[in-house]
């Protein structure tokens, strides 16, 4: 057992424990967050149970693109909202509560005072060269 197919969202997906579904698909789902930052707040999972986005295979993350573009399309038209974050958190050291992969679909309004913080680096253009030409042979 992996800590993905004992968390919650197994359980969603099995139908042991309830959730508000808005869409599903042969490979995915998707559920009102039960504590939403925005009305309409949205998680899509795959129906796999596995902990981290890069352990899909890359069917799995593509299907499971196609139901988070589903879900927001259908989160947007039902809220109004004029515009969504989408948020995927990978390990706790990334905010991850639940060990099963899942995209946040958080409709975002004006002054809705969620805020959004973006601390960002400066960087020199050697470093971002090495790293780049790294990942371009694989990482
Ligand atoms: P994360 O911090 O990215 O792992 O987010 C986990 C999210 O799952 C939080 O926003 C929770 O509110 C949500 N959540 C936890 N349990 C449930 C549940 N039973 N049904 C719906 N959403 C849930």
């Amino acid at each position: 057992m992996s800590a993905a197919s004992e968390s919650i969202f197994a359980k969603i997906v099995a139908g042991q424990i309830p959730c508000h579904r808005v869409f599903e698909s042969a490979a995915a789902l998707a559920f009102l967050d039960i504590n939403p930052l925005a009305e309409g707040h949205t998680l899509v999972i795959p129906k796999r149970a596995v902990e981290r986005f890069d352990e899909l295979t890359a069917d799995e993350a593509a299907d499971l693109g196609r139901a988070v573009r589903e879900a927001a399309t259908r989160v947007m038209r039902a809220t109004g909202a004029p515009g969504y974050n989408l948020l995927q958190n990978n390990g706790s050291v990334a905010g991850q509560e639940v060990p099963y992969v899942h995209f946040h679909i958080i409709p975002r309004r004006p002054a809705d005072g969620l805020g959004f913080r973006w601390l960002a680096q400066k960087s020199s253009p050697d470093a971002l060269a090495a790293l780049a030409k790294r990942m371009m042979n694989g990482g």
